[in-house]
């Protein structure tokens, strides 16, 4: 198959910094477009999979799945885009889409498993997929999203992952008018669910270790905030939350969430610790209250959330920094030192030789 070498930044192991290194890109086949990236996103998956915590990553590692820039280049039956549009890709690059999962649009869930954007097996040139911390990007078009045009193209790109991965819950638990919702750490997934479960209409209240966040919290919509080591304000929580949004990306005390949530109240994990985080089994039971996870969402559903954040002129509050800033990037987001999603140019890496 035709190859394209091109610069990309990644990790040779798991205790290496990210630097500078070059890597293959398939040429577009009939159903392919090529994005030339604009902006990636710098999601807390990219270093947990960097570092290996979860255990499960192939090296070189080329991070980054929050995609955005330009068409330039379509295969000979591609019809959704033309060179020159704007396009983003997310989490994912393919799936079966044969399966019960993929049929209803959750290719998320694909049974047989779906290929993530990076750190997946490459079913093109046989080795793993590569992310956005890259020039180029080749992918077929029905994993390809449109982008609003009417929205900050930096700030749109944390909508592919952080966007998504909270968007997709808070539907599918129907947040709404009358129903409070709990968010649990300011990050890049925290900021989010704010934002979306503002805009919804629910009541929202925002569970931060950072006191120096407590502003923030506010402006991007939170009805009330909560210093989540401070036992009164924990206490004057208990048991009123219809949903809670767990977006920490360290272990923590879920039990101390669970207790805020009302009868039949549900904690959605978004968050992935290393770790394994333990259930009280007297925090559900006497409330018949339900622990979740949620993986980002199917393509049509990410489509959906892209247009409902042009209708709503959301996006993400970023800092855009270069690609030689990632390192030190991944260590601020270690200390929850984010505000409130890295964005990285690409045009620092074009332009580096
Ligand atoms: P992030 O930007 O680094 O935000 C994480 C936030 O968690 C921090 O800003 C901090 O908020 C809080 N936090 C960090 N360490 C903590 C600790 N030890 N105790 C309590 N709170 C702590 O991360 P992100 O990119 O939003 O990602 C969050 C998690 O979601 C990661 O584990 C990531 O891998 C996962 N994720 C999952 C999916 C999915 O599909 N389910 C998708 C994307 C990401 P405060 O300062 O407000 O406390
Ligand atoms: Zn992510
Ligand atoms: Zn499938």
């Amino acid at each position: 198959m035709e190859i394209k070498r091109i610069k990309a930044f990644g990790a040779l192991t798991a205790d290496a910094p990210l630097n500078k290194m070059t890597i293959n890109r398939r040429a577009t086949t009939p159903h392919d477009v090529e994005i030339d990236i604009l902006f990636c996103g710098v999601c807390h998956s990219d270093l947990h999979s960097a570092r290996n915590e979860w255990h499960n990553t192939m090296y070189p590692i080329v991070p980054g799945h929050e995609i955005v820039g330009r068409i330039v280049k379509t295969g000979s039956e591609v019809t959704k885009f033309k060179v020159g549009d704007l396009a983003a890709v997310g989490c994912m690059v393919d799936s079966c889409r044969e399966c019960e999962y993929c049929k209803q649009g959750l290719e998320q869930y694909c049974e047989p498993g779906n290929t993530l954007t990076y750190n997946s097996p490459d079913k093109y040139l046989q080795k793993q997929t590569y992310g956005g911390y890259s020039e180029s990007v080749v992918v077929d078009e029905s994993f390809v999203l449109h982008v609003p045009e009417n929205l900050d193209l930096a700030a749109t790109a944390p909508l592919l992952c952080a966007g998504i991965t909270v968007y997709s819950p808070l539907k599918h638990w129907q947040v709404g008018p009358g129903k409070r919702v709990g968010v649990v750490g300011i990050g890049g997934l925290g900021h989010m669910a704010i934002k979306f479960a503002k805009a919804m209409g629910a009541h929202v209240v925002v569970f931060t270790t950072s006191a120096s966040k407590f502003e923030d919290a506010k402006r991007l919509g939170a009805d009330e905030v909560v210093l989540s080591k401070n036992e009164d304000q924990m206490k004057k929580q208990s048991r009123s939350l219809h949903l809670i949004i767990d977006a920490v990306s360290a272990s923590h005390d879920v039990n101390a969430y669970i207790d805020l949530l009302r009868v039949d109240g549900t904690l959605i994990l978004v968050g992935a610790p290393e770790e394994p985080l333990p259930v009280a089994a007297f925090s559900i039971i006497p409330t018949r209250r339900a622990v979740a996870g949620s993986t980002i969402g199917g393509i049509a559903e990410t489509q959906e959330m892209l247009e409902f954040c042009g209708k709503h002129s959301i996006t993400s509050d970023i800092e855009l920094i270069s690609i030689h800033e990632i390192n030190n990037a991944f260590g601020r987001l270690l200390k929850g030192d984010v505000h409130y999603r890295f964005v990285v140019d690409m045009a620092s890496l074009k332009k580096d030789n």
